[in-house]
């Protein structure tokens, strides 16, 4: 049973019953899915959580009605993970990493197709479409194949290789523009005016995708034994995650279902596409839309629609936004899977960078408890580390060989 009651505009507080609105009629704001609070206390309890699935749907009570049964390749209640190794090379007393490469299609996009393309069969849609920088392309195309149905995922026509694989192999219609992100989804928005039948996961469907990434901050205080912990540290694309995952804290604190307070957001962006931490460093309550150029394509949005929103929640709590450079991104991409064991795609390493870089300016403080979500798996940016990630010796097949390459690394002592 869900708590939703409809949409609601964030700019003007005008309510929508539910269905597929997602501007406002009266100011254009954009509409987000509300719920009676007051009548899930008590009915939501730690025990009514813990009896649900090992997947996002277990808080399906603080989720859009999927309908008879949600559209699900098994998204969410991924590890959370001590990163005691880590911590010591940054010098954070207690780190943990969010390990969402562990989803279905490997990023944490599953939580918010999951979610949309429920509402979307429920509420009549029968065809699946995006507007994407990759991994929410994988992730419609999969879920979409999941139920039988056709989709069509727009991306920038230039994508890594292995993302567009990723996507094309589930078999629905992949159409790759000419141009960046932005020029993707300004075209998306003339397709659902021509389209209005089709399910556009972060556009028309957009209120009810959103709420998947309430999970995250769900699943983090649940992992930590329902309480919350004091800094979390996000990557930034449109926005929409970090506004989410800030929310979800919120819901559960009103809810009283966790200890502790309210945690300080940190956002996570490359510098190649920094339109939210320029406008937070220079105090600006608006973004200056940026033409992308870095490595880290899944983030690579230079006009975030929910930009002024995560610099309202910035500014609220006290937090900051990192931003790095490719060479930095590269750098704890290797860091992170020589500490952790856990190989992170581009977006992982801007957590990571930003993590370290924001340490070091004093803004996150390295004595509090930390979680660092790592949104995305590395094999699907492989392109950015094959250079320099390979063999560490080319032998011929002779003890011989093997013996001198071993002293050469210094596995054994040299003779
Ligand atoms: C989409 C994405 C994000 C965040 O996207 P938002 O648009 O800010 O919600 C973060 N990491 C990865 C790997 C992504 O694909
Ligand atoms: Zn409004």
């Amino acid at each position: 049973m869900s708590f939703v009651t409809g949409l609601i505009c964030r700019e003007c507080g005008t309510t929508y019953p539910d269905g597929p609105h997602y501007a406002c009629d009266f100011c254009f704001g954009p509409l987000e899915v509300d719920y009676d609070l007051a009548a899930a206390q008590g009915k939501i309890t730690r025990a009514s959580i813990t009896e649900g699935p090992a997947s996002i749907w277990r808080y399906g009570a603080l989720l859009p009605d999927p309908g008879e049964a949600p559209v699900d390749l098994g998204a969410g209640w991924t590890p959370l993970r001590r990163a005691t190794r880590l911590g010591e090379v940054l010098g954070l007393r207690e780190l943990w990493l969010k390990d969402d490469t562990r989803n279905p299609t490997g990023s944490f996009k599953d939580r918010v197709v999951s979610v949309a393309l429920s509402s979307a069969r429920r509420l009549g849609f029968s065809t699946a479409a995006c507007a994407s920088t990759g991994n929410l392309a994988t992730s419609v195309a999969a879920h979409a194949a999941s139920i039988g149905w056709p989709s069509v995922t727009i991306i920038p026509a230039d994508l890594e290789k292995s993302k567009i694989a990723m996507t094309a192999i589930f078999g629905g219609t992949v159409l790759g523009v000419e141009g960046n992100y932005d020029d993707v989804n300004r075209l998306c928005v003339e397709l659902v005016a021509e389209h209005p039948d089709w399910a556009f996961a972060n556009i028309n469907l957009r209120p009810y995708y959103a709420e998947g990434s309430k999970t995250l901050a769900f699943e983090i205080c649940e992992q930590l034994g329902w309480r919350t912990p004091a800094q979390v540290v996000v990557p930034i694309a449109s926005g929409s995650q970090f506004t989410k995952v800030a929310k979800g804290f919120q819901q559960f604190l009103d809810l009283g279902l966790v200890d502790g307070g309210a945690p300080v957001l940190f956002g996570a962006q490359a510098t190649g596409c920094s339109p939210v931490a320029t406008a937070h460093r220079d105090g600006s309550s608006f973004i200056t839309p940026q033409r992308p150029n870095t490595i880290a394509r899944s983030l690579a949005i230079g006009n975030p629609a929910d930009g002024p929103y995560v610099l309202d929640e910035l500014r609220a709590k006290g937090g900051d936004c990192g931003s790095v450079d490719d060479e930095e991104i590269l750098e704890c991409i290797e860091l992170l899977a020589r500490t952790e064991g856990v190989f992170a795609e581009t977006a992982g390493g801007v957590t990571i960078a930003s993590l370290r870089q924001m340490i070091a300016r004093g803004t996150l403080d390295p004595e509090q408890s930390t979680v660092a979500i790592i949104s995305g798996h590395g094999l699907k940016t492989l392109d950015a580390i094959v250079d320099v990630a390979t063999v560490s010796s080319t032998i011929s097949p002779s003890l011989e060989a093997a013996e001198e390459a071993l002293r050469f690394h210094q596995l054994v002592a040299a003779s």
